[in-house]
Parts: C-alpha cells; structure tokens; sequence
C-alpha cells in the first residue's frame, strides 16, 4: 500500500532515470491524457523533474522546443497510487513484470520507458491548473519536503480538533502523505491511543507524533531504499529491523504479542472509510479509559 515514503522513492527514482531526456513516445489508456497529447503533445517534452507531493506524484514536462510553438505551455503529469498503481522503469524490450492489460501510461526515452500500472488517478494538465486541483491545494505539510515544519503540522492536526488522532493523521490536508501503516505504526511509537480526540491531547504529544513520523518516513526514503526497477514495492520499516517478520511493530498483527509487553495486539475498524488500526490495550492506555467505548475489536480481514 503506496504512502508517501513510497512515492517519494518512486519520483526519486524516475527522476533519476529520466529527467532531462526527451519523450519519444507517450501512450495511456485514459481518453482524458490522450486528448490532452493530442492537442499539446508529450512526445518531443523533456523531462524536467519528478517528485512528490504528499501521496501525488508529478512529472513535469518542458514546453515544446523541437516544434514551431516553441511557446508551448510546459504540462505536469499527475499520478495518485490509492491503493494498487506503480510505476516501473524498463528498458527497451525488456520484459514487463506486470500484465499489459494492467498498463495505463508509457512514457518513453531513448534508454528507459516508464510505465504506470493501475494508477487510479492521472491528469495531464498546466503548472497553473494543478495547483488550482483540489488535491493538491488543500495538502497539508509533507514530512518528507525540504520546507517541512513541525510547527506547521502541529497546526495542521490541531485544527481537526473532534476527529480521533489516527483519523486526523491520515487527513491528507492536516499532514500529507501519512498512510494507515504508519497511522498505526506512529500512534505505537508515540504511545497514544488512535481512539484520543485530537482536542483531549496536549501539544507535546502531537509535536511528538509529527517528529516520530519524520523519523518513520525519511528513514524508509533513505538512500539505498529505492529499488532499481520496480519503484513501488518497498519494505517499510518501523522497528528498526531488517527481518521481514519483525520490520512493523503493530500493522497487521492482531492478535499477536506486543514487542514491548506481550499483550495481544489488537484491531478496530475505524473512521469514516473503516480503516483498520492496530494497536497494544497496554502500551497504548495511558488515556484510554474515556476513549474505550469508541474501540470495538473488529475480527473481519482488513
Ligand atoms: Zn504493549
């Protein structure tokens, strides 16, 4: 499940594979990109850069140089993951790891294609218009950007005062880019029941939460992290730990023992789209008594 981390790994590695090449084919299955190209097209573009915002990743096309309308509007391509889409690096003829049918963008150079499987979300658009798409202007601070202030993201989660704590670190307006691994993961390390309102926490326990998520999410964006052809799947780590049985402290372990007390994981549905969190009754109790009734352990399969 892509978050930010991830997407940062994705766009560092693209860019380093195709920024300043030109595009010497474009192909997508969305009639949306498609007429975009067939008005102002992709194939002829350099590659200015890649990265990521929050959980949205853009690739930034130049105006056309090669052609008559040297004037042409430089175009940005956005790609949301949600929960399935990736994107891999090729070179020519070398064999795709995923079905075509799965396809949904190809971006060609000279030396390496890259190509989009199941992205759910993409727009090809102008500099201008994406910072007018609502996505984007509404991100919050992204952990993982040069500019990132704890301050900012403190604020940013504050402000959703009445939501539970795990809700609000997934709300991609208060702090980008947090996902419901690391929901979980950071609400464990922080000792901080997910079911907490937001207002009933003092400021020192958000300023501690938005630390431990930078601490999370740059070392899983760490150099040596990024894979050399598929630019989705990562091993994210929490615990510190390379063992693949030991990488999370709590996500996807109801029902297993803590690895701080022993006590058995356990596993809600919460928030208005039922994510599942994880957490330990123990370690995780402090305030927890005004917040048990919101908690009911949930057996189903995430
Ligand atoms: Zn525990």
């Amino acid at each position: 499940m892509p978050e930010g981390d991830t997407i940062h790994r994705a766009a560092r590695t693209l860019h380093r594979a195709l920024a300043g090449r030109a595009v010497t084919r474009f192909e997508s299955v969305f009639p949306a990109l498609t007429r975009v190209d067939v008005d102002h097209p992709v194939r002829g573009r350099i590659i200015e850069r890649v990265e990521a915002r929050g959980k949205h990743l853009l690739m930034w096309l130049s105006g056309l140089s090669a052609v008559a309308s040297a004037k042409a509007e430089p175009l940005v391509l956005r790609t949301h993951m949600r929960m399935s889409g990736s994107w891999h690096i090729y070179r020519p003829h070398e064999r795709w790891q995923r079905s075509r049918d799965d396809m949904r963008i190809i971006i060609e150079t000279d030396e390496l294609h890259a190509v989009a499987f199941n992205v759910p979300v993409a727009e090809l658009t102008t500099a201008k218009a994406l910072e007018r798409t609502q996505a984007i202007r509404n991100l919050g601070p992204d952990p993982l950007s040069a500019d990132f202030r704890v301050d900012d993201a403190v604020r940013g989660i504050r402000s959703r005062n009445g939501m539970d704590i795990a809700d609000a670190l997934l709300d991609q307006s208060a702090i980008a880019g947090i996902g419901n691994v690391y929901k979980s993961e950071i609400l464990f390390a922080g000792r901080i029941n997910p079911f907490a309102k937001v207002d009933v926490l003092p400021p020192t326990d958000l300023e501690r939460l938005v630390a431990i998520a930078v601490k999370f999410m740059r070392a899983n964006t760490a150099e040596g992290a990024a894979a050399a052809i598929e630019t989705y799947r990562g091993l994210r780590r929490t615990t510190g730990r390379h063992d693949p049985g030991a990488r999370l402290w709590v996500y996807g372990r109801a029902g297993k023992p803590c690895r701080r007390c022993g006590t058995a994981i356990s596993r809600a549905k919460q928030g208005a789209h039922a994510r599942s969190t994880y957490w330990c009754p123990r370690c995780q109790d402090r305030r927890c008594d005004r917040f048990k009734a919101a908690s009911r352990p949930d057996r189903d399969r995430d």
